[in-house]
């Protein structure tokens, strides 16, 4: 598994990852409906799951033949993009089953997994009661509340925010108000530079950028299990 550098801005959660410059490391999230692979992108850190959005009866045995594939090669540090979305996606029984699966994926292959939730929380919540997972877990793009932030990370899951969130004006008492042990940052689909971001959640933690960037390092080691608090 390639690691991040202690002075590396870390993109948890990039697609395509092809817009990263030196000095980041971009772990860049294929989705099994794309039947893009590892093997034949650019990049040296994946992470691999199957997306609600792009979920279907039809097409759910297929990506989850090449989800178990795709799982056991060592560049794919982490299952996931996997969840619930009560917007767009299939019926939540298919939703729930898929996710079931991916996290049964990610424990066999002792890897972390990476989460899209939107107004399905409790679906969220309840899964992790459920299934008393082993691995970490993170949200990736999170956009909720204050309390629903604080829930989370009491469940010792991480969250990971994006450039459009950062910049609204209750993203800043909510990022002060959670451990820091708990943060990523992300630049998702979006294009925008990750520098921005970390810039951004910087200036809101009062802290140099280098501080910032040593945080994530370590996150990055807890959350992959290289490293314990
Ligand atoms: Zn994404």
């Amino acid at each position: 598994m390639s690691l991040p550098g202690r002075t590396d801005y870390i993109d948890i959660h990039t697609h395509y990852g092809t817009k990263a410059s030196a000095g980041t490391f971009s772990v860049i999230s294929l989705m099994a409906h794309e039947e893009i692979f590892p093997e034949s992108t650019p990049g040296i850190a994946f992470t691999f799951g199957i997306h609600p959005w792009f979920l279907t009866p039809t097409n759910h045995d297929r990506q989850l033949k090449d989800l178990k594939r795709i799982a056991r090669n060592s560049a794919v540090i982490a299952i996931g993009e996997a969840g619930f979305d009560k917007i767009k996606g299939p019926d939540n029984d298919l939703q729930r089953r898929t996710f079931e699966e991916q996290v049964a994926v990610a424990e066999a292959m002792n890897k972390p997994l990476v989460i899209h939730c939107v107004r399905a929380w409790d679906e969220l919540l309840k899964a992790h009661k459920r299934l008393k997972p082993s691995r970490h877990w993170l949200v990736h793009g999170f956009r909720g509340n204050k309390d629903l932030a604080g829930q989370l990370v009491s469940k010792n899951m991480f969250l990971s925010f994006w450039f459009d969130f950062v910049n609204r004006p209750e993203a800043t008492p909510l990022i002060r108000s959670l451990p820091v042990e708990r943060i990523f940052l992300e630049t998702d689909g979006s294009g925008v530079d990750i520098k921005d971001i970390y810039k951004k959640v910087s200036e809101d933690l009062e802290m140099e950028i280098e501080e910032l960037k040593g945080i994530t390092y370590r996150n990055f080691k807890v959350f992959f299990s290289l490293e314990s608090y």
